[in-house]
């Protein structure tokens, strides 16, 4: 097959990287002029863990190609997708779907007859009809038809993902858009890995659905650990007790600073819209985003009462600032919040993180970067441990203690317990959902 891929964000450049790996001849098309030309240097501006070498090897073969042309890009395709962001519009809730729009009619002029216009975004139910519209209206002679296929994959584990998928969705409703988007995922048909082919709308729905299902699992144990801390039950049981049912399942169960990152937050939002736009509003995901809201902020309240109730003047390390570990993205992170509120309270802020600093930089400013944990802590009053990075879960603790002014850890993520913090010499410590010291 030959696809092209417009956006080579997140999901359009491991998506075009990994249909070249099954075999298909790929053209990666982006508007950011710089993007394109350091891909075309072999250089990935994302970090990904493993995509350099899968790009590397790809582009060798020939099979994978980067441009900002889209025009020339589309000759001869079987398949155009689109994977383009889809942000939150300003002041509604609402996805952008301008860059989507945007991209459909570029398309239109240019995709040769029988293409196949996939929507790989993130977008609202209704929104593949819209393109096709959009399409149709642009070059009424085009003869195409659309598909969805929301992406499911995890940043930071993204090419795995990808590769052996829990589920392929499609959303189609004519059998020659069907035969190619088979033909496209053939690799992963052979290997058994499930394809849900359905409507579109459907399939649409499925990844707003999915989305708000695990923010909403996240959520509900936060909520917990908070009722934990209250009632004096560790939410690190809780959580293993719940997990084992396999009705429950373990994943998504683990209490922390709230949840964050390029999908959960935009996508509850914009399902929390759709709801509204039908009548029908969605309590549950409505609840979600203020509770959310509220977890990281009572994050900031734990951090300032473990330190007497102000940090006025106090040197305080934040260790990972990333929306998880093993990703350089930071869109709504929850350190966007916490660091900002320390900094604002009168904190002196140092940060350190594997890959955050080439973005945050510019996001969280006032505060001064560290090349590592043990560089953070020299001389701190206080260490946040808020995104669980390998190189943090297993620090030297005492080594850390030694080197601080006021030995003092707020472990928003669990990481380590108030035995482990006091034996290292901390004489403070705080968790979520756990009994702490001092
Ligand atoms: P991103 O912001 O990282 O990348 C989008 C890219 O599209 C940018 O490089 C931008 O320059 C380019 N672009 C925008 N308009 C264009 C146009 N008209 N022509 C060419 N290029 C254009 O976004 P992302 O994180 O990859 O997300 C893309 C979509 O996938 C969103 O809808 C998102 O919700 C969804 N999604 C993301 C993830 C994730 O983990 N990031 C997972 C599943 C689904």
């Amino acid at each position: 097959m030959k696809i092209a891929m417009i956006g080579t964000g997140y999901v359009g450049l491991v998506s075009g990287v990994c249909f070249s790996d099954f075999g298909h001849e790929v053209v990666c098309v982006d508007r950011d002029a710089e993007k394109i030309a350091r891909l075309e240097r072999g250089e990935v501006p994302i970090y990904e863990p493993g995509l350099d070498r899968l790009l590397e090897k790809n582009a060798a073969a020939g099979r994978l190609r980067f441009t900002g042309d889209l025009a020339a890009a589309l000759d001869g395709v079987d398949a155009v997708f689109i994977a383009v962001g889809t942000p939150t519009r300003r002041g509604d809730g609402h996805a952008d779907l301008s860059h989507v729009m945007a991209a459909a009619e570029e398309i239109a002029r240019a995709a040769p007859d029988g293409v196949v216009i996939v929507t790989k975004s993130t977008v609202p139910v209704g929104t593949n009809r819209k393109v096709r519209e959009v399409v149709a209206a642009a070059n009424p002679a085009l003869d195409f038809d659309v598909a969805s296929n929301p992406e499911f994959l995890r940043e930071g584990a993204a090419i795995d993902d990808f590769m052996r998928p829990d589920r392929v969705v499609v959303g189609v409703e004519s059998e020659r858009a069907a035969e190619v988007m088979a033909a496209i995922y053939r690799p992963l048909y052979l290997r058994d890995f499930p394809v849900v082919t359905t409507d579109l709308e459907s399939a649409e729905m499925i990844k707003y659905a999915a989305n708000a299902f695990l923010a909403t699992k996240i959520t509900f144990i936060n909520e917990i650990a908070a009722l934990c801390e209250r009632a004096g039950a560790d939410v690190k049981e809780v959580s293993k007790g719940m997990g084992l049912d396999k009705r429950i399942g373990p994943t998504f169960l683990h209490a922390g600073p709230g949840f964050g990152g390029s999908c959960f937050p935009k996508d509850t939002r914009a399902l929390a819209r759709i709801g509204q736009e039908h009548g029908l509003p969605l309590q549950i995901t409505e609840a979600v985003i203020k509770i959310n809201d509220e977890v990281k902020r009572r994050m900031v309240e734990k951090i300032t009462e473990l330190c007497g109730g102000s940090v006025n003047g106090l040197t305080v390390a934040v260790l990972g600032v990333t929306f998880k570990p093993e990703t350089d993205d930071m869109r709504e992170a929850p350190s966007l919040t916490i660091v900002p509120a320390l900094v604002g309270g009168g904190a002196r802020v140092r940060v350190a993180d594997p890959q955050g600093r080439r973005e945050g930089e510019a996001l969280l400013p006032g505060v001064a970067w560290c090349d590592d944990a043990y560089a953070a802590a020299e001389g701190a009053d206080l260490l946040v441990l808020l995104t669980e990075w390998n190189e943090f879960r297993a620090l030297d603790l005492a080594d850390i203690a030694g080197r601080m002014a006021t030995p003092r850890l707020a472990d928003l993520r669990n990481v380590y317990s108030a035995e482990a913090a006091q034996a290292a010499g901390f004489a403070a410590y705080t968790a979520v959902g756990r009994e702490g010291v001092g």
